[in-house]
């Protein structure tokens, strides 16, 4: 009998028991503990985006890793199309620091329109092809495809971590007492009070969130000049934003998030609505050091986390790693 518990089951936690489910290991009983309530889940609060952003490789580690886990990602749409993911093309635009721009986004045209996309003035911008991710579609996806392993989901949040030789104990707030083989921690910006070794910093983000927006058929994420605007088509809901501020609460800075309304106010040429009709969504994720996410096994523990901007992609390719060291 072999036992592994998951503490965590935002998109890292629930794309290594995907990855699980499609490889051969096999535990005799998976415990998975999440409290969206005592640790607020930051991929229900996300924009939820997957594009190259202008980032190749060969320049840094990270860069490397990054355009990696966009590769996975395609995969992974194209062989098993997952539900709540959408391809879509992300415009990226600026005005300022042109020359710096177009050394990334070579590719851009300045023009007024693109597509839907109307601007009062002509705009250099460069389009990528891209995902948009619906989060609660996606992340109920994930677990359907787990369904046949001998999962116990657990609304329950974890207060003791023990390694004791070849099994580690863990306590939780209902008063679980457990022995198990093999532990995954995929507590996201929660980590930082269990890692032995290294952890990262929580950042705050947060957005509006529009709903009954009509900007046409189509889809589609704009950042113009870091501000950003994800259409999605299907659910008539509009996201703008986003902050991000080094704070480890989830208060949101309404006037930071107001100062990005109207930026986009005075730059675009599309109905935006009043900013007071938006609800504000704030997320809380993990900056580990140089940004660069970790995956590493301590005394039977795997850790995976510092997931601050690829989130979405870095996941499902760092979670088939794990998989595999297993
Ligand atoms: C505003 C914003 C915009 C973003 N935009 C993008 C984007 O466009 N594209 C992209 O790829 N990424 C984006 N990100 C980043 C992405 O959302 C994160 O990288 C990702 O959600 C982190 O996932 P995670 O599974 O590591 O953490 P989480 O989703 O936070 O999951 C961790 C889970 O662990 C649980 N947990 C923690 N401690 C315990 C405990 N002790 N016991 C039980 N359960 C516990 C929590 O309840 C939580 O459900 C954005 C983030 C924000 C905030």
């Amino acid at each position: 009998m072999t036992t592994l518990a998951i503490i965590g089951a935002g998109i890292a936690g629930r794309s290594f028991i995907y990855a699980l489910a499609k490889s051969k290991k096999y535990f005799t009983k998976i415990i998975v503990f999440d409290s969206d309530e005592h640790s607020q889940t930051c991929s229900r609060r996300s924009t939820a985006i997957v594009a190259p952003r202008g980032v190749t490789t060969g320049h840094s580690d990270l860069g490397d890793l990054i355009v990696k886990g966009v590769s996975t990602f395609q995969d992974h749409v194209i062989n098993d199309r997952p539900e709540g993911v959408f391809k879509i093309q992300q415009y990226t635009g600026a005005v300022s620091k042109l020359e710096l721009f177009k050394k990334r986004y070579p590719d851009g045209v300045e023009d007024i329109q693109f597509d839907s996309i109307y601007l009062k003035n002509k705009t250099y911008m460069a389009q990528e092809e891209a995902f948009l991710i619906d989060p609660e579609l996606y992340l109920n996806w994930l677990k359907d495809e787990s369904r046949d392993l001998p999962i116990d989901w657990r609304n329950d949040f974890i207060t003791s971590i023990k390694s004791h030789g070849d099994q580690t104990e863990i306590t939780s707030l209902n008063g679980a007492k457990l022995l198990v083989d093999e532990l995954v921690v995929t507590a996201g910006a929660y980590s930082r009070f269990w890692q032995p070794r290294t952890f990262g910093k929580p950042i705050q983000g947060s957005y509006f969130e529009f709903y009954n927006i009509d900007f046409g058929p189509n889809s589609f994420s704009l950042t113009l000049e870091g501000d950003n605007i994800v259409y999605h088509a299907h659910s008539r809901v509009m996201l703008m934003g986003s902050t991000s501020l080094e704070l480890g609460h989830v208060l949101p800075n309404e006037l930071e998030l107001r100062a990005i309304h109207g930026r986009l106010v005075e730059k675009l040429n599309l109905p935006l609505p009043h900013w007071k009709t938006g609800k504000i969504i704030t997320g809380l994720r993990e900056k580990a050091s140089k940004r660069r996410p970790y995956l590493y096994r301590e005394n039977k523990i795997f850790w995976l986390g510092g997931l601050y901007k690829n989130g979405y992609s870095l996941s499902l390719h760092l979670a088939k790693e794990m998989v595999e060291q297993l």
